[in-house]
């Protein structure tokens, strides 16, 4: 459903030019989530940015390569056309919360714009239902009276969730879901996991999963690239990958894990 050919992203900074991606490939399959790890700094929000035509301007620039999205080349479509597939076919989890949140909206508004925006057939009651039922699965206590609040009323957890079910509103085709369970704490990187799962099966959504836990690799990913200094080291299903790892640099980091 997503192919990455070959993407080459740099940033012009004060002392240079920087090569961010240096010549990454993968493809992700229709209701299959492929994982991302990487250390810091290895390129695993800039290939995300990439996909999503989200580099900073002007300084990020896609130098080469293809992002194919059935079969449409999204490097090459104009803004108005990525906006449009931004709205409704891939959407995306962001390390920052503040990223995807309007900080002078109201939460559930916020939601239920994407709702009328997606879903136009919706009444407003139905649309507003949909608001907290969703608020309520991404784990956020008393939805209904959160959903009246402003983005800076949640605490910082409760912000990641609301995030969250901002991506999920629009039922995109692929999310991209960048180390979206890190400031988290256990049972709600849990639950977030479980609806993450549930979407899969019953939309057939497509994820891409950046995380520096092996573990939840492990759990929810059915392929997995490793990546480092801007390349891709290894590329594997899952279980091959934990199994019988090829690359040097994926061996000491599966080593690494107690
Ligand atoms: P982390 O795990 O810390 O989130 P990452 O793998 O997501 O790391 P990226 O954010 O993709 O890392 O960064 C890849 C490289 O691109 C780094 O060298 C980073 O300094 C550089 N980079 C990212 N964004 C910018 C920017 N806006 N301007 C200049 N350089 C950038
Ligand atoms: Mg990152």
């Amino acid at each position: 459903i997503l192919r990455v050919q070959d993407l080459v992203t740099s940033f012009q900074t004060e002392s240079g030019k920087l090569t961010a991606l240096d010549g990454v490939s993968f493809e992700v399959r229709k209701g299959r989530t492929l994982g991302v790890v990487g250390e810091s700094g290895s390129g695993k929000s800039v290939t995300s940015l990439s996909i999503m035509g989200l580099l900073p301007k002007p300084a990020g620039r896609i130098e080469r390569g293809v992002v194919e999205f059935h079969g449409k080349d999204l490097t090459k479509l104009s803004l108005a056309e990525m906006y449009r597939v931004r709205g409704n076919q891939v959407s995306m989890i962001f390390q920052e919360p503040m990223t995807a949140l309007n900080p002078v909206k109201k939460v559930g508004r916020q939601l239920q714009e994407v709702f009328d925006l997606h879903f136009p057939s919706l009444n407003p009651k139905e649309a507003q239902e949909r608001v907290v039922a969703l608020l309520d699965k991404v784990g956020i206590p008393s939805p209904e009276q959160r959903a009246k609040e402003y983005p800076h009323q949640l605490s910082g957890g409760m912000r990641q969730r609301a995030m969250i079910a901002m991506a999920l509103a629009c039922e995109p085709e692929i999310l991209i879901a960048d180390e979206p369970t890190t400031a988290l704490d256990v049972t709600i990187q849990a639950q977030i996991l479980d609806l993450m799962k549930d979407l899969q099966e019953s939309q057939g959504m497509s994820v891409i999963f950046i995380t520096h836990d092996l573990g939840v690799i492990a759990e929810v990913c059915d392929d997995v690239i490793v990546m480092y200094g801007g390349q891709v080291l290894e590329s594997a299903p899952v279980d091959r990958l934990f199994e019988k790892p090829h690359h040097p640099y994926t061996q000491g980091l599966l080593a690494s894990i107690p």
